[in-house]
C-alpha cells in the first residue's frame, strides 16, 4: 500500500469522503488522490516522494509559483509580530489599496476570509442597497457554496430555479433566476418580467468553473448596461480570474477596454497568496451600505488577518507585468502542444481560453463551448484516462474536466518540457477511451 492510499483510508475515517473540499476526492476521475507534503516553484511532492509539475497551482493562488521566497519571508516576518489581534492592523488598507489600484470602480474594499463569504456579502449588499429580492445568476457559474447561488437548474427564461444541492430550501432557490450563459435574450426577458424586483446580476468575469467559457464580445458590457437601465447592480465575480486572467483580472480584458466598471466585484484565490483571504469591492456609495456605516451587516473574526494580509501584499507587489507576460507565453506554448498532441491522434477538441487561463473540452470543435449545456454535452469520458496518463507521467492536472488549468511564474521551460513530453501518451489514452 502506498502512503497516499494509507492516508486516504485514514482520512475517510475522519472526514466525509476523506476530504475538506469535494474535488480533492477524485470522484470524477477515480483512483487514489496523491496526498501532498510539499510544494516548491512549479512542483508538488506527494507522500510517496513522487514529484509532479503542478497545473492546479492551488486553484490559482500560486501565481508566482509555490513557496515563493518573497511571500514566505513576508509571512515569516508577520508571524513574528503576532498571528491575530482582533483589532485593526496597518496592512489591511495596504492590500485594499493594491486592489483599488488595479481595478476600475473599486473605491472601497472589505476583506473576508473566503470567496464564498465575498459573494454572499455582495448578494446581501445588493439586496440591501436596492431593496429588491431577486438575483440573476448564470447556469454553470460557480460563486461558492452559499445557498442562494448553488441554484443551477431551470432551463429557459426566468424559470424559477431548483435547489442545486440538498439542504437548500425551495424558498431560497426561488429568489435566484438561473439563465443560460451568453444569452442576451434570456436576460432581456427576465428584466421585462421581473425588472422591478431584480437586485443584481452576478456573473463570473469569465466563467472558469464549467471549464473555461469566454463571454461573447460585449456580453459583460451588455450586463452592465442592462442592470444600470433597470436600477439593478452588476456583481462581477473575479474570485478566480482576479489578478490571474490578466494583471487586472478578466475585467482588464473587457471593462477596462470597453469603458465600464462593475458595481461590485469579488476577489479571492490570488489575493491571499496561498492564505485564506478574499474581498469584495466596488462603488463607495454601495459599499458604504455595509456596517458600521450602513444597515447591511457583515463581520469576520479573522477578516484582514495580518499574516494573510502580508502574503497578499507580497503576492500583488511581485505580480508584475513580466509575470503576466510569462503566464501568457507559457499558456500559449501549452495550448499549442495540446493541439499538436490531440491532432496527431485525430482527437476532436476545443481549447477554451480566458486570458492566461484555459481548459480543454472533448468533441466540441464544431459548436465550441458557449454555455453550460455545451460544456455538459462534451465527451467527458475522455478526461479520466487523459488525466491518469498525465498523473502517471508526473503532471498534476485539475481532477475534473470542468476546471481551469493554471500555470505560474515558476513554470520555466524545463517544467513545460515535462508537460509536453507527457502529452502524446495521454492524448492516445483519451483517444482510445470509450463512452
Ligand atoms: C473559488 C471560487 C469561489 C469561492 O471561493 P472559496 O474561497 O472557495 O469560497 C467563488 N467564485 C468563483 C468564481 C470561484 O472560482
Amino acid at each position: 500500500m502506498s502512503n497516499s492510499e494509507l492516508l486516504f483510508a485514514q482520512a475517510r475515517e475522519v472526514m466525509p469522503g476523506g476530504v475538506n473540499s469535494p474535488v480533492r476526492a477524485f470522484g470524477s476521475v477515480g483512483g487514489i488522490p496523491p496526498f501532498m507534503v510539499g510544494a516548491k516553484g512549479a512542483y508538488l511532492t506527494d507522500a510517496d516522494g513522487k514529484e509532479y509539475v503542478d497545473l492546479v497551482c492551488s486553484w490559482g493562488p500560486a501565481l508566482l509559483g509555490h513557496s515563493h521566497p518573497e511571500i514566505q519571508s513576508a509571512v515569516h516576518a508577520a508571524v513574528d509580530h503576532g498571528l491575530s489581534f482582533g483589532a485593526s492592523t496597518p496592512d489591511e488598507a495596504k492590500l485594499g489599496q493594491l486592489i483599488k489600484d488595479r481595478m476600475g470602480g473599486v473605491e472601497r474594499v472589505r476583506m473576508v476570509s473566503t470567496g464564498t463569504e465575498a459573494t454572499m456579502t455582495a448578494v446581501r449588499l445588493a439586496r440591501g442597497y436596492t431593496g429588491r429580492e431577486l438575483i440573476i445568476k448564470f447556469s454553470g457559474c460557480y460563486h461558492g457554496h452559499l445557498d442562494s447561488l448553488l441554484a443551477d437548474a431551470g432551463s429557459g427564461v426566468a424559470t424559477l430555479a431548483l435547489p442545486g444541492s440538498a439542504g437548500v430550501t425551495a424558498a431560497t432557490a426561488a429568489e435566484t433566476l438561473v439563465l443560460p450563459y451568453n444569452d442576451r435574450a434570456a436576460v432581456e426577458t427576465a428584466f421585462a418580467e421581473h425588472g422591478e424586483n431584480i437586485a443584481a446580476i452576478i456573473t463570473e468575469s469569465a466563467p472558469c468553473n464549467m471549464g473555461v467559457v469566454t463571454p461573447e464580445e460585449g456580453f459583460n458590457k451588455f450586463l452592465k448596461d442592462t442592470t444600470a437601465k433597470h436600477g439593478a447592480l452588476l456583481i462581477v465575480d473575479e474570485v478566480l480570474t482576479g489578478f490571474r486572467a490578466s494583471s487586472s483580472g478578466y475585467w482588464g480584458l473587457t471593462g477596462k477596454i470597453e469603458g465600464w466598471n462593475a458595481d461590485l466585484y469579488t476577489f479571492g484565490k490570488v489575493i491571499g497568496g496561498g492564505l485564506p483571504t478574499a474581498a469584495l469591492g466596488g462603488r463607495a456609495e454601495v459599499m458604504d451600505y455595509l456596517a458600521p456605516l450602513g444597515p447591511v451587516y457583515q463581520a469576520g473574526t479573522l477578516s484582514g488577518n495580518p499574516v494573510a494580509m502580508a502574503a497578499g501584499i507580497a503576492q500583488l507587489t511581485h505580480a508584475t507585468d513580466d509575470v503576466y507576460t510569462h503566464l501568457t507565453k507559457q499558456s500559449d506554448a501549452l495550448q499549442e502542444a495540446i493541439i499538436e498532441a490531440f491532432t496527431a491522434e485525430g482527437l476532436d477538441h476545443s481549447i477554451q481560453r480566458a486570458g492566461t487561463l484555459f481548459s480543454v473540452a472533448f468533441g466540441t470543435s464544431e459548436k465550441g463551448v458557449h454555455n453550460y449545456a455545451d460544456a455538459q454535452a462534451q465527451e467527458t469520458f475522455r478526461y479520466a484516462p487523459f488525466f491518469h496518463s498525465m498523473l502517471d507521467s508526473g503532471i498534476y492536472l485539475p481532477p475534473s474536466v470542468f476546471e481551469a488549468w493554471f500555470v505560474s511564474a515558476a513554470h520555466d521551460d524545463a517544467a513545460m518540457e515535462k508537460i509536453f513530453a507527457a502529452l502524446p501518451a495521454a492524448a492516445k489514452a483519451a483517444s482510445a477511451a470509450k463512452a
